[in-house]
């Protein structure tokens, strides 16, 4: 051999996101990784009941035997520098298949595949989608500075830029990164894209957050709570449909707030299943810390138009120097946060809105106001019911709500329920700031 050892080579990781929301994965050397030859890695079935806390929920349904695939996706390899990181990173969205390639009955992103699949054939259209995160940086050390303003974007310079072009690079299409309301917490936003590829944006975005935050000496947290009293990082995921000619088809004028029939239908289908789904899409205790009355998160089953405390919101259309409305307008689920796997709370708010496309059910009415100030046979009229109170609660309802139930494998709903079970005896019970500092440890 002639030439220099290289200090480092160059690895690909195949990534998974799972029932905890977290992102795990196996590398290997980037150049045996050729696309188009279904080259896989060895994953385990009790790795899916793995809590947020690092032990495996006990029991579980698969114990010690069993053998899968991580199965990378060509079409979802991310090659990028993060400002300050000693490699690139490099790294593909994976689905977790059988060993005869058959996808996994738990793989969330194979979860998710089908449900997009199951409404592009049976409504005609397919789902865009958009996730828009908020995080704080927990240790920086920095002197205060107002919301919103120059001072908080200045003061992090240049984690800002930086964290625009590590995802430019991505090629997942930042938009806007704000100083946002919370203590120390910011906001990014990225373009709408189709559904599949906004799930495995998120997981990039949240990664590239708290690498290029480490590689600063920083702890950057997406937990839904930092502190009892501090202000919610939320998850907002914006959605709308185009037929399969690509023509947007959520917006018509002639209709309340300018929702389309389908679109009406698949938001009703989403909020009458909607306590059940928060067990998905705000899948951890102190998630209902932020699921509160007047935190701008939403706590009740609430159609809105442009109004923030609202579950499901429509989202204001930018009219100036545009002439359609139809191509901008979405709507956003509102009661997620980031301790839940974008894949999985995707693909349960599509099959809840199927359900509603399948039932024809009419767009529910809009509400604008604060359903607290209402007594409850008012908000019962009104179709506005409170959410869930705690994840306990939160799992009860969604054992109970026997549609939701179907749309999983047995033994995937037993395997989702057991890992949260045990994650609730582990946290324990109170719900403090020590708890929203362990939780922002891990998220
Ligand atoms: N921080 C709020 C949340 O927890 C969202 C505020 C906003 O509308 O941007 O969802
Ligand atoms: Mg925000």
């Amino acid at each position: 051999m002639t030439g220099k050892t290289p200090k480092h080579e160059a690895l690909v990781t195949f990534l998974t996101t799972d029932y905890a929301g977290i992102t795990r994965g196996r590398s290997i050397a980037a150049a045996a990784y050729k696309p188009n030859q279904k080259k896989s890695l060895g994953w385990v079935p009790a790795n899916m009941s793995l809590t947020p806390f690092d032990l495996i929920a006990d029991p579980n349904p698969w114990g010690s035997a069993g053998d899968l695939r991580l199965l990378p996706d060509d079409k979802a390899r991310f090659r990028f520098a993060i400002d300050g990181s000693p490699s690139a990173m490099d790294v593909v969205m994976s689905d977790i298949v059988e060993l005869d390639g058959a996808p996994w009955i738990c793989c969330p992103r194979s979860f998710l595949k089908q449900a997009l699949g199951d409404l592009e054939r049976e409504a005609g259209v397919s789902l865009i989608s958009a996730f828009e995160h908020e995080f704080q940086i927990l240790d920086a050390g920095w002197p205060a500075a107002p919301a919103f303003s120059l001072q908080a974007l200045r003061r992090a310079d240049p984690f800002g830029p930086a964290l625009m072009a590590a995802l430019r690079a991505a090629g997942v299409e930042p938009q806007v990164f704000i100083a946002e309301y919370g203590k120390d917490q910011f906001e990014i936003t990225m373009a709408p894209c189709d559904a599949l590829a906004a799930a495995d944006r998120a997981v990039l975005l949240r990664e590239t957050v708290r690498e290029l935050s480490r590689n600063r000496g920083w702890h950057s947290s997406f937990a839904p709570k930092t502190a009892v009293d501090g202000v919610g990082n939320g998850v907002h995921v914006h959605f709308s449909f185009n037929d399969a000619k690509g023509k947007p088809v959520t917006y018509d004028a002639s209709k309340p707030g300018g929702v389309s029939q389908l679109a009406g239908s698949f938001v009703a289908g989403i909020l009458r299943h909607l306590p059940a789904l928060v067990a998905f899409t705000a899948p951890s205790p102190i998630s209902y810390l932020r699921l509160q009355p007047h935190h701008w998160s939403s706590s009740y089953t609430w159609f809105g138009d442009q109004d923030r405390e609202s579950s499901l919101r429509i989202c204001p259309v930018n009219r100036i120097g545009k002439s359609d409305p139809a191509k901008a307008f979405n709507i956003e689920y509102r009661p997620a946060d980031a301790t839940a796997c974008p894949h999985l709370a995707l693909a349960v708010v599509v099959r809840a809105g199927l359900e509603g496309i399948r039932q024809k059910l009419a767009a529910p009415p809009l509400f604008s106001g604060d359903p607290t100030s209402l007594v409850d046979a008012e908000r019962q009229a009104l179709g506005l019911h409170r959410l869930p109170q705690s994840l306990s609660q939160a799992l009860d309802t969604l054992l109970a709500d026997k549609t939701v139930c179907d749309w999983f494998a047995p033994r995937a709903l037993e395997t989702y329920v057991g890992m949260k079970r045990m994650e609730l005896k582990l946290a324990g019970e109170a719900l403090d700031d020590a708890q929203c500092r362990r939780y922002a440890e891990i998220y």
